[in-house]
Protein backbone atom coordinates (compact mmCIF):
# COMPACT_ATOMS: atom_id res chain seq x y z
CA UNK A 1 0.00 0.00 0.00
CA UNK A 2 1.50 3.20 -1.17
CA UNK A 3 0.92 6.09 1.21
CA UNK A 4 1.14 9.75 1.51
CA UNK A 5 1.42 11.09 4.98
CA UNK A 6 1.21 14.67 5.99
CA UNK A 7 2.05 16.15 9.14
CA UNK A 8 1.12 19.66 10.05
CA UNK A 9 3.46 23.06 12.54
CA UNK A 10 2.24 21.30 15.85
CA UNK A 11 3.34 17.42 14.53
CA UNK A 12 6.32 18.88 13.67
CA UNK A 13 6.75 21.74 16.29
CA UNK A 14 9.52 20.07 18.60
CA UNK A 15 12.25 17.83 18.67
CA UNK A 16 10.06 15.84 20.47
CA UNK A 17 7.25 15.54 18.24
CA UNK A 18 9.84 15.25 15.64
CA UNK A 19 10.89 11.93 16.96
CA UNK A 20 7.49 10.51 17.62
CA UNK A 21 6.67 11.69 13.49
CA UNK A 22 9.86 9.81 12.39
CA UNK A 23 8.33 7.06 14.45
CA UNK A 24 5.08 6.59 12.74
CA UNK A 25 6.61 7.39 9.13
CA UNK A 26 8.38 4.46 9.48
CA UNK A 27 5.27 2.66 10.78
CA UNK A 28 2.89 3.51 8.39
CA UNK A 29 5.68 2.44 5.77
CA UNK A 30 5.16 6.24 4.21
CA UNK A 31 6.15 6.43 0.56
CA UNK A 32 6.03 9.96 0.88
CA UNK A 33 6.04 12.52 4.00
CA UNK A 34 4.81 16.16 3.13
CA UNK A 35 5.63 18.27 6.10
CA UNK A 36 4.76 22.14 7.02
CA UNK A 37 6.98 24.80 9.15
CA UNK A 38 7.03 24.12 12.98
CA UNK A 39 4.03 25.99 14.37
CA UNK A 40 4.69 29.81 14.80
CA UNK A 41 7.19 29.85 11.90
CA UNK A 42 4.75 30.83 9.40
CA UNK A 43 3.23 33.58 11.02
CA UNK A 44 6.77 35.04 12.36
CA UNK A 45 7.56 34.82 8.88
CA UNK A 46 4.86 36.60 7.61
CA UNK A 47 5.64 39.19 10.85
CA UNK A 48 9.09 39.54 9.38
CA UNK A 49 7.96 40.31 5.74
CA UNK A 50 5.15 42.44 7.49
CA UNK A 51 7.88 44.75 9.59
CA UNK A 52 10.36 44.88 6.60
CA UNK A 53 8.05 46.33 4.45
CA UNK A 54 7.07 49.03 6.93
CA UNK A 55 10.63 49.97 7.45
CA UNK A 56 10.62 48.11 11.15
CA UNK A 57 14.36 46.60 10.92
CA UNK A 58 14.17 46.04 14.84
CA UNK A 59 11.29 43.58 14.69
CA UNK A 60 12.40 42.34 11.88
CA UNK A 61 15.66 41.03 13.64
CA UNK A 62 14.18 40.59 16.56
CA UNK A 63 11.57 37.85 14.96
CA UNK A 64 14.88 36.41 12.57
CA UNK A 65 16.50 36.40 16.54
CA UNK A 66 13.99 34.06 17.70
CA UNK A 67 13.53 31.77 15.11
CA UNK A 68 17.39 31.43 14.96
CA UNK A 69 16.59 30.39 18.79
CA UNK A 70 13.69 28.60 17.98
CA UNK A 71 15.74 26.05 15.50
CA UNK A 72 18.79 25.75 17.49
CA UNK A 73 17.39 24.29 20.66
CA UNK A 74 15.33 21.75 18.28
CA UNK A 75 18.69 20.61 16.27
CA UNK A 76 20.26 20.74 19.56
CA UNK A 77 18.11 18.47 21.00
CA UNK A 78 17.03 16.73 18.30
CA UNK A 79 20.73 15.91 16.22
CA UNK A 80 23.99 14.11 16.35
CA UNK A 81 26.52 13.51 13.55
CA UNK A 82 24.29 16.28 11.90
CA UNK A 83 24.09 18.89 13.98
CA UNK A 84 26.68 20.83 11.59
CA UNK A 85 25.22 20.53 8.53
CA UNK A 86 21.96 21.64 10.08
CA UNK A 87 22.67 24.59 11.51
CA UNK A 88 24.36 25.77 8.83
CA UNK A 89 21.13 25.24 6.62
CA UNK A 90 20.03 27.42 9.08
CA UNK A 91 21.76 30.31 9.04
CA UNK A 92 21.47 29.61 5.11
CA UNK A 93 17.83 30.40 5.47
CA UNK A 94 18.16 33.48 7.72
CA UNK A 95 20.86 34.62 5.57
CA UNK A 96 18.53 34.48 2.48
CA UNK A 97 15.45 36.07 4.93
CA UNK A 98 18.25 38.89 5.84
CA UNK A 99 19.32 39.51 2.65
CA UNK A 100 15.75 40.02 1.18
CA UNK A 101 14.57 42.43 3.80
CA UNK A 102 18.69 44.26 4.84
CA UNK A 103 20.79 44.05 1.66
CA UNK A 104 18.06 43.39 -1.43
CA UNK A 105 17.22 46.62 -2.83
CA UNK A 106 14.62 45.59 -5.33
CA UNK A 107 10.68 44.52 -3.52
CA UNK A 108 10.87 42.28 -0.61
CA UNK A 109 9.47 39.08 -1.73
CA UNK A 110 7.49 37.83 1.01
CA UNK A 111 7.08 34.15 -0.52
CA UNK A 112 10.56 33.94 -0.94
CA UNK A 113 10.90 34.52 2.99
CA UNK A 114 7.96 32.61 3.57
CA UNK A 115 9.11 28.92 2.15
CA UNK A 116 12.06 28.89 4.68
CA UNK A 117 9.63 27.53 7.55
CA UNK A 118 9.38 24.92 5.48
CA UNK A 119 12.61 24.19 3.48
CA UNK A 120 14.23 24.48 7.10
CA UNK A 121 11.68 22.41 9.04
CA UNK A 122 11.59 19.52 6.20
CA UNK A 123 16.33 19.42 6.41
CA UNK A 124 16.00 18.61 9.94
CA UNK A 125 13.53 16.46 10.20
CA UNK A 126 15.30 14.57 7.10
CA UNK A 127 18.73 14.55 8.92
CA UNK A 128 17.03 12.76 11.98
CA UNK A 129 15.30 10.23 9.95
CA UNK A 130 18.46 9.47 8.63
CA UNK A 131 20.47 9.66 11.93
CA UNK A 132 17.40 6.82 12.94
CA UNK A 133 18.82 4.37 10.38
CA UNK A 134 16.78 5.25 7.96
CA UNK A 135 17.02 5.53 4.15
CA UNK A 136 15.41 9.21 3.74
CA UNK A 137 15.97 11.26 0.96
CA UNK A 138 14.75 15.07 0.83
CA UNK A 139 12.85 16.22 -2.21
CA UNK A 140 12.92 20.15 -3.10
CA UNK A 141 8.92 20.75 -3.84
CA UNK A 142 9.22 24.16 -5.92
CA UNK A 143 11.19 21.72 -8.30
CA UNK A 144 8.40 19.21 -9.55
CA UNK A 145 5.24 21.94 -8.04
CA UNK A 146 4.63 24.29 -10.41
CA UNK A 147 1.21 27.20 -10.76
CA UNK A 148 0.06 28.60 -13.55
CA UNK A 149 -0.32 32.01 -13.94
CA UNK A 150 -3.78 31.56 -12.09
CA UNK A 151 -1.91 30.35 -9.28
CA UNK A 152 -3.34 26.75 -9.96
CA UNK A 153 -0.99 23.74 -9.69
CA UNK A 154 0.10 22.04 -12.66
CA UNK A 155 -0.92 18.51 -12.09
CA UNK A 156 0.21 17.37 -15.00
CA UNK A 157 3.86 18.13 -14.70
CA UNK A 158 3.39 17.53 -11.31
CA UNK A 159 2.68 13.65 -12.14
CA UNK A 160 5.47 13.67 -14.44
CA UNK A 161 8.14 15.37 -12.43
CA UNK A 162 7.71 13.73 -8.63
CA UNK A 163 6.83 10.03 -10.64
CA UNK A 164 10.49 10.61 -12.43
CA UNK A 165 11.85 11.19 -8.97
CA UNK A 166 9.92 8.50 -6.65
CA UNK A 167 8.55 5.80 -8.59
CA UNK A 168 10.78 2.77 -9.73
CA UNK A 169 13.43 3.40 -6.75
CA UNK A 170 14.54 1.24 -3.82
CA UNK A 171 11.13 0.57 -2.15
CA UNK A 172 12.57 1.63 1.45
CA UNK A 173 13.24 4.82 0.93
CA UNK A 174 11.54 7.42 2.61
CA UNK A 175 10.32 10.71 0.49
CA UNK A 176 10.71 14.13 2.55
CA UNK A 177 8.59 16.80 1.07
CA UNK A 178 7.52 20.39 1.93
CA UNK A 179 4.08 21.31 2.03
CA UNK A 180 2.73 24.19 1.10
CA UNK A 181 5.92 26.45 -1.35
CA UNK A 182 5.79 25.83 -5.21
CA UNK A 183 7.06 27.83 -8.10
CA UNK A 184 4.76 30.43 -9.42
CA UNK A 185 4.42 30.92 -13.17
CA UNK A 186 7.20 33.45 -14.12
CA UNK A 187 9.27 30.63 -12.14
CA UNK A 188 9.77 32.66 -8.44
CA UNK A 189 9.06 30.85 -4.97
CA UNK A 190 5.49 30.65 -3.92
CA UNK A 191 3.33 28.88 -1.61
CA UNK A 192 -0.59 27.57 -2.09
CA UNK A 193 -1.91 29.83 0.15
CA UNK A 194 -1.95 29.51 4.34
CA UNK A 195 -2.97 26.22 5.20
CA UNK A 196 -1.78 24.95 1.95
CA UNK A 197 0.55 21.87 3.47
CA UNK A 198 -2.78 19.74 3.06
CA UNK A 199 -3.23 20.72 -0.53
CA UNK A 200 0.06 19.55 -1.38
CA UNK A 201 -0.22 16.68 -0.14
CA UNK A 202 -3.40 15.60 -1.73
CA UNK A 203 -1.68 16.82 -5.26
CA UNK A 204 1.18 15.06 -4.13
CA UNK A 205 -0.32 11.87 -2.64
CA UNK A 206 -2.51 11.35 -5.96
CA UNK A 207 0.87 12.25 -8.30
CA UNK A 208 2.44 9.28 -6.80
CA UNK A 209 -0.06 6.91 -7.26
CA UNK A 210 -0.87 6.18 -3.74
CA UNK A 211 -3.23 4.64 -1.80
CA UNK A 212 -4.06 6.39 1.20
CA UNK A 213 -3.78 10.63 1.87
CA UNK A 214 -2.93 10.57 5.34
CA UNK A 215 -3.38 14.11 7.20
CA UNK A 216 -1.80 13.99 10.63
CA UNK A 217 -2.30 17.12 13.10
CA UNK A 218 -2.99 17.50 16.46
CA UNK A 219 -6.82 16.83 16.95
CA UNK A 220 -8.14 13.04 16.82
CA UNK A 221 -10.00 13.51 13.44
CA UNK A 222 -12.76 15.99 11.63
CA UNK A 223 -14.90 17.09 14.93
CA UNK A 224 -18.75 17.75 14.67
CA UNK A 225 -18.00 21.43 15.54
CA UNK A 226 -15.32 23.64 16.07
CA UNK A 227 -13.21 22.88 19.42
CA UNK A 228 -11.82 25.96 19.70
CA UNK A 229 -14.96 27.64 19.88
CA UNK A 230 -17.35 24.82 21.41
CA UNK A 231 -17.77 22.90 24.39
CA UNK A 232 -18.22 18.71 24.15
CA UNK A 233 -17.18 18.32 20.38
CA UNK A 234 -17.10 14.59 19.58
CA UNK A 235 -15.10 13.48 16.68
CA UNK A 236 -16.87 11.98 13.47
CA UNK A 237 -15.04 8.23 12.27
CA UNK A 238 -16.57 8.08 8.44
CA UNK A 239 -17.23 11.13 6.10
CA UNK A 240 -17.97 11.09 2.69
CA UNK A 241 -15.51 13.46 0.07
CA UNK A 242 -18.27 15.85 -0.26
CA UNK A 243 -19.08 16.15 3.36
CA UNK A 244 -15.35 16.76 4.39
CA UNK A 245 -15.21 19.02 1.19
CA UNK A 246 -18.12 21.40 2.41
CA UNK A 247 -17.00 21.46 5.85
CA UNK A 248 -13.24 22.57 4.86
CA UNK A 249 -14.73 24.93 2.75
CA UNK A 250 -16.96 26.60 5.35
CA UNK A 251 -13.89 26.59 7.41
CA UNK A 252 -13.25 23.82 9.40
CA UNK A 253 -9.58 24.40 10.08
CA UNK A 254 -8.54 21.11 10.33
CA UNK A 255 -8.15 20.94 6.51
CA UNK A 256 -7.24 23.38 3.27
CA UNK A 257 -10.40 23.40 1.54
CA UNK A 258 -8.58 22.12 -1.50
CA UNK A 259 -7.69 19.14 -0.44
CA UNK A 260 -10.05 16.94 -0.96
CA UNK A 261 -11.19 17.32 -4.53
CA UNK A 262 -7.99 15.70 -6.20
CA UNK A 263 -7.98 12.81 -3.35
CA UNK A 264 -12.05 12.26 -4.88
CA UNK A 265 -11.31 12.65 -8.22
CA UNK A 266 -8.45 9.81 -8.12
CA UNK A 267 -10.30 8.01 -5.31
CA UNK A 268 -8.10 8.35 -2.85
CA UNK A 269 -9.27 7.76 0.97
CA UNK A 270 -7.95 10.73 3.36
CA UNK A 271 -7.58 9.91 7.00
CA UNK A 272 -7.34 12.13 9.56
CA UNK A 273 -4.92 11.40 12.26
CA UNK A 274 -3.43 12.67 15.86
CA UNK A 275 -0.07 12.77 16.26
CA UNK A 276 0.00 13.47 19.85
CA UNK A 277 -1.93 10.11 20.33
CA UNK A 278 -1.49 7.48 17.02
CA UNK A 279 -3.40 4.60 18.50
CA UNK A 280 -6.68 7.03 18.36
CA UNK A 281 -8.93 5.97 15.53
CA UNK A 282 -9.06 9.09 13.51
CA UNK A 283 -11.86 9.97 10.66
CA UNK A 284 -12.00 8.21 7.08
CA UNK A 285 -13.29 10.50 4.49
CA UNK A 286 -13.98 8.25 1.77
CA UNK A 287 -16.32 7.53 -1.34
CA UNK A 288 -18.74 5.72 1.06
CA UNK A 289 -22.39 6.59 1.66
CA UNK A 290 -22.95 9.47 3.78
CA UNK A 291 -24.35 8.66 7.52
CA UNK A 292 -27.41 8.59 7.45
CA UNK A 293 -28.19 10.98 10.72
CA UNK A 294 -29.84 14.40 9.79
CA UNK A 295 -27.23 16.19 11.49
CA UNK A 296 -23.45 15.49 10.95
CA UNK A 297 -21.44 18.91 11.78
CA UNK A 298 -20.56 22.27 11.69
CA UNK A 299 -18.19 24.44 10.30
CA UNK A 300 -17.82 28.21 10.69
CA UNK A 301 -16.22 30.72 7.92
CA UNK A 302 -15.47 34.24 9.31
CA UNK A 303 -14.02 37.09 7.24
CA UNK A 304 -17.40 37.60 5.46
CA UNK A 305 -18.30 41.16 3.50
CA UNK A 306 -21.98 41.04 2.30
CA UNK A 307 -22.51 43.46 -0.83
CA UNK A 308 -26.19 44.48 -1.00
CA UNK A 309 -26.52 45.11 -4.30
CA UNK A 310 -30.34 46.94 -5.63
CA UNK A 311 -31.72 47.94 -8.57
CA UNK A 312 -35.43 48.65 -10.17
CA UNK A 313 -33.67 47.48 -13.31
CA UNK A 314 -33.91 44.04 -11.66
CA UNK A 315 -37.75 43.74 -11.72
CA UNK A 316 -38.67 40.92 -14.30
CA UNK A 317 -35.82 41.67 -16.39
CA UNK A 318 -33.12 39.00 -17.49
CA UNK A 319 -29.33 39.06 -18.11
CA UNK A 320 -29.19 41.33 -14.35
CA UNK A 321 -27.47 38.65 -12.25
CA UNK A 322 -25.29 38.00 -15.07
CA UNK A 323 -23.89 41.84 -15.20
CA UNK A 324 -22.88 41.77 -11.60
CA UNK A 325 -21.52 38.38 -11.51
CA UNK A 326 -19.33 39.73 -14.66
CA UNK A 327 -17.66 42.30 -12.68
CA UNK A 328 -16.66 39.60 -9.78
CA UNK A 329 -15.90 37.84 -12.34
CA UNK A 330 -13.36 40.69 -13.59
CA UNK A 331 -11.91 41.02 -10.06
CA UNK A 332 -11.16 37.14 -9.38
CA UNK A 333 -13.17 37.29 -6.42
CA UNK A 334 -15.71 34.26 -5.53
CA UNK A 335 -18.77 34.80 -4.33
CA UNK A 336 -19.86 32.28 -1.50
CA UNK A 337 -23.64 32.84 -0.84
CA UNK A 338 -26.16 34.40 -2.46
CA UNK A 339 -29.85 35.42 -1.91
CA UNK A 340 -32.49 37.21 -4.18
CA UNK A 341 -35.70 39.20 -3.34
CA UNK A 342 -37.39 41.45 -5.64
CA UNK A 343 -35.10 44.14 -6.66
CA UNK A 344 -32.41 43.28 -4.21
CA UNK A 345 -29.31 40.70 -4.38
CA UNK A 346 -27.41 40.07 -1.40
CA UNK A 347 -23.78 38.00 -2.03
CA UNK A 348 -20.83 37.13 0.33
CA UNK A 349 -17.30 37.37 -0.68
CA UNK A 350 -14.45 36.68 1.66
CA UNK A 351 -11.72 38.55 -0.08
CA UNK A 352 -12.33 41.81 0.06
CA UNK A 353 -8.70 43.06 -2.17
CA UNK A 354 -11.02 44.30 -4.92
CA UNK A 355 -13.94 45.60 -3.48
CA UNK A 356 -13.59 49.30 -3.88
CA UNK A 357 -13.35 48.76 -7.95
CA UNK A 358 -16.23 46.11 -7.83
CA UNK A 359 -18.15 48.26 -6.00
CA UNK A 360 -17.09 51.37 -8.43
CA UNK A 361 -18.13 49.04 -11.67
CA UNK A 362 -21.74 48.21 -10.09
CA UNK A 363 -22.13 51.58 -9.03
CA UNK A 364 -23.63 52.92 -12.44
CA UNK A 365 -26.20 50.37 -12.44
CA UNK A 366 -27.31 49.67 -9.09
CA UNK A 367 -26.79 51.08 -5.67
CA UNK A 368 -24.44 48.78 -3.31
CA UNK A 369 -24.00 48.48 0.15
CA UNK A 370 -21.30 46.80 2.44
CA UNK A 371 -21.58 45.17 5.88
CA UNK A 372 -18.35 43.45 7.14
CA UNK A 373 -17.36 40.85 9.79
CA UNK A 374 -19.61 38.71 9.17
CA UNK A 375 -19.70 34.76 9.73
CA UNK A 376 -21.26 31.83 7.44
CA UNK A 377 -22.56 28.91 9.78
CA UNK A 378 -22.52 25.80 7.81
CA UNK A 379 -24.43 22.57 8.83
CA UNK A 380 -23.81 19.61 7.04
CA UNK A 381 -25.85 16.37 7.20
CA UNK A 382 -28.97 14.70 5.88
CA UNK A 383 -31.09 17.89 5.01
CA UNK A 384 -33.66 16.01 2.91
CA UNK A 385 -36.17 18.74 1.77
CA UNK A 386 -38.77 15.86 2.22
CA UNK A 387 -37.98 15.45 6.09
CA UNK A 388 -40.10 17.66 6.91
CA UNK A 389 -38.89 19.86 10.46
CA UNK A 390 -35.24 19.17 10.10
CA UNK A 391 -34.89 22.91 9.33
CA UNK A 392 -37.47 23.87 12.01
CA UNK A 393 -35.05 22.28 14.10
CA UNK A 394 -32.21 24.08 13.28
CA UNK A 395 -33.94 27.66 13.90
CA UNK A 396 -35.62 25.90 17.04
CA UNK A 397 -31.59 26.17 18.46
CA UNK A 398 -31.10 29.61 17.58
CA UNK A 399 -34.05 31.97 17.86
CA UNK A 400 -32.09 33.93 20.29
CA UNK A 401 -29.49 34.77 16.84
CA UNK A 402 -30.12 37.94 14.40
CA UNK A 403 -29.72 36.18 10.89
CA UNK A 404 -29.10 37.95 8.38
CA UNK A 405 -29.04 35.09 5.15
CA UNK A 406 -29.70 31.49 4.48
CA UNK A 407 -29.17 29.04 2.19
CA UNK A 408 -30.47 26.49 1.58
CA UNK A 409 -31.43 24.17 -2.02
CA UNK A 410 -28.31 23.92 -3.73
CA UNK A 411 -27.87 20.67 -2.14
CA UNK A 412 -29.02 19.00 0.65
CA UNK A 413 -26.41 17.99 2.46
CA UNK A 414 -26.08 21.40 3.87
CA UNK A 415 -27.85 24.86 5.23
CA UNK A 416 -25.88 27.72 5.45
CA UNK A 417 -26.98 30.47 7.84
CA UNK A 418 -25.03 34.14 7.90
CA UNK A 419 -24.70 36.17 11.12
CA UNK A 420 -22.79 38.86 12.74
CA UNK A 421 -19.41 37.48 14.33
CA UNK A 422 -19.87 38.87 17.25
CA UNK A 423 -22.77 36.21 17.93
CA UNK A 424 -20.90 33.13 16.25
CA UNK A 425 -19.82 31.89 19.55
CA UNK A 426 -23.23 31.09 20.81
CA UNK A 427 -24.59 29.98 17.75
CA UNK A 428 -21.96 27.45 17.38
CA UNK A 429 -23.01 26.06 21.18
CA UNK A 430 -26.69 26.81 20.31
CA UNK A 431 -26.76 24.41 17.24
CA UNK A 432 -24.58 22.07 19.19
CA UNK A 433 -26.60 21.54 22.35
CA UNK A 434 -29.85 21.68 20.16
CA UNK A 435 -28.49 19.43 17.35
CA UNK A 436 -26.53 16.92 19.01
CA UNK A 437 -26.38 14.43 21.87
CA UNK A 438 -22.63 15.48 22.69
CA UNK A 439 -22.35 13.33 25.84
CA UNK A 440 -22.79 9.88 23.83
CA UNK A 441 -20.55 11.25 21.11
CA UNK A 442 -23.11 10.86 18.74
P1 LIG B 1 -1.94 21.62 11.21
O1 LIG B 1 -0.95 22.62 11.71
O2 LIG B 1 -1.62 20.22 11.59
O3 LIG B 1 -2.25 21.80 9.76
P2 LIG B 1 -4.34 23.06 11.91
O4 LIG B 1 -4.19 23.96 13.08
O5 LIG B 1 -4.32 23.68 10.56
O6 LIG B 1 -3.27 21.90 12.04
O7 LIG B 1 -5.70 22.21 12.03
C1 LIG B 1 -5.99 21.49 13.20
C2 LIG B 1 -6.87 22.31 14.12
O8 LIG B 1 -8.12 22.57 13.47
C3 LIG B 1 -7.27 21.61 15.39
O9 LIG B 1 -6.30 21.77 16.39
C4 LIG B 1 -8.59 22.26 15.74
O10 LIG B 1 -8.46 23.22 16.74
C5 LIG B 1 -9.02 22.98 14.46
N1 LIG B 1 -10.38 22.65 14.01
C6 LIG B 1 -11.31 23.55 13.60
N2 LIG B 1 -12.44 22.94 13.27
C7 LIG B 1 -12.25 21.61 13.45
C8 LIG B 1 -13.07 20.46 13.29
N3 LIG B 1 -14.32 20.55 12.84
N4 LIG B 1 -12.54 19.26 13.61
C9 LIG B 1 -11.28 19.15 14.06
N5 LIG B 1 -10.45 20.20 14.22
C10 LIG B 1 -10.92 21.43 13.93
N1 LIG C 1 3.19 26.64 7.14
C1 LIG C 1 2.08 27.08 6.33
C2 LIG C 1 1.10 27.89 7.15
O1 LIG C 1 1.29 28.06 8.35
C3 LIG C 1 1.41 25.96 5.58
C4 LIG C 1 0.70 24.94 6.43
O2 LIG C 1 0.96 24.84 7.62
O3 LIG C 1 -0.11 24.20 5.87
O4 LIG C 1 0.16 28.40 6.59
MG1 LIG D 1 -3.48 23.16 8.73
Amino acid sequence: MIKTLKFGGTSVGSAANMRRVAGIIASEGARLTVLSAMSGTTDALVKISGAAKAGDNETAKATIGMLREKYSTCIDELLGANQQAATERMEDALATIANEIFTYRGEVSDKLILAQGELLTSAIFCYHMQESGHKAVLLTSPEFMHTDPEGKPDTARLGRELAARVTGTDPDIFYIAQGFICTDANGNISNLGRGGSDYSAALMGVAIGSDEVQIWTDIDGMHNNDPRVVDKTFPIRRMSFDEAAELAYFGAKILHPATIQPCKEAGINVRLKNSMEPQAEGTLISDGEDNAMDFHAIAAKDGITVVRITSARMLMAYGFLRKVFEVFEKYRTPVDMITTSEVEVSLTIDSTCHLDEIIRELSPFCTVEVDRDNTIVCIVGCIDYQHVGLAARIFDGIKEVPIKMISYGANHRSMAILIATEHKKRTLQALNDHLFDCDCGK
